[in-house]
């Protein structure tokens, strides 16, 4: 076969090569700018890098706020976002262990790996946001032997709407090692992010004296955070323990439960079963308070400030009080 060389398809040649050729020296610019590709397990992570990172960062998240941390399963735009990443910010602790061990080995970055002795992240890119953490529910063993899904104590801290200031401490810190050039630049974010955030959290703590001493049952073992904040004090979960669904007779006592110590409030994770909590707060008289565990679990409520405040106000609405 002979291929002709019309002057249409030289030009059509010419036209690619000049394409390729700007999107190359793109490329290049982009790389001497320095933006630095952060990947975040959640929108919580997501909101907080951008706000600290501002425009020396290009964040990608991975969960998405309505989904259960537990329950994530890696996708395949996972590991084109980690193969490509120079940092990944999560909230450790062991609970993105559904998506995070397996995708640190399959994206393959020698930044980010995943550490076969502990399934936890390895490397120059890995920022954990819990260090410092005084972590609540340890247990006394650290096994996930008998299907324990909080192996290393509770792990859902971001919940707490106290915690904001450590999550962007934390991420300020690892930013800074990361692209030590630019830590100056992190220090003045994070300076602003808490100089906005620390009077919302201050003014939260009025907000929530009504809830001190309040019992309160939720559907999973997620909010000790929450209730060391707020000061409810919550007894028991509709979970028979976490990760295992409520059962017939485990429902039956907490009925009884709940009666007994007059608890007037379920606290349910917008991702749990909206029927059985119908179910309890009819045979209990409690009123339910519906939460997002992450950012973006409600539309609007996509940052870290949001999400905590919506959370205080369905939890004052469900006992019949407004914000202060
Ligand atoms: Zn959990």
């Amino acid at each position: 076969m002979k291929f002709m060389l019309t002057e249409k398809t030289m030009k059509n040649e010419l036209l690619a090569l000049t394409l390729l050729l700007v999107a190359v020296s793109l490329t290049a610019r982009a790389q001497a700018a320095g933006a630095l590709r952060v990947v975040a397990t959640v929108p919580d992570l997501v909101d907080i890098t951008n706000r600290i990172g501002g425009g020396l960062v290009k964040v990608d998240g991975l969960a998405k706020g309505a989904e259960d941390i537990h329950q994530v399963v890696m996708r395949p735009s996972f590991v084109t976002k980690l193969n490509k990443a120079d940092a990944v910010v999560f909230l450790g602790l062991s609970v993105e262990h559904a998506f995070l061990p397996g995708l640190l080995d399959v994206a393959a970055n020698p930044k980010m790996r995943q550490d076969p002795a502990t399934q936890g992240c390895v490397g120059t890119g890995c920022i954990d946001t819990s260090e410092g953490l005084s972590v609540l529910e340890k247990p006394d063993t650290l096994s996930r032997a008998q299907g324990e899904l909080h192996p290393q104590g509770n792990p859902h801290y971001n919940i707490g709407p106290d915690q904001g200031p450590l999550l962007a401490r934390n991420i300020a810190k690892g930013l800074s090692r990361i692209d030590p050039v630019h830590a100056a630049d992190y220090k003045r974010n994070l300076k602003e992010y808490l100089a906005e955030l620390e009077p919302k959290i201050a003014l939260w703590r009025k907000w929530v004296a009504p809830l001190k001493g309040l019992k309160a049952v939720s559907f999973h073992k997620d909010v000790c955070y929450l209730g060391r904040f707020t000061g409810i004090d919550f007894v028991d979960t509709l979970e028979l323990k976490p990760g295992v669904a409520p059962t017939p007779t485990h429902l039956e006592a907490l009925v009884r439960e709940m009666k007994e110590q007059d608890i007037k409030l379920i606290v349910r994770e917008q991702q749990y079963d909206p029927k059985v909590c119908q179910w309890l707060a009819d045979q209990t008289g409690a009123k339910i308070a519906v939460i997002g565990t992450m950012a973006n679990a409600f539309p609007g409520a996509e940052t870290f400030e949001k999400i905590s405040e919506r959370n205080l106000k369905a939890l004052l609405a469900a006992v019949g009080k407004e914000p202060s």
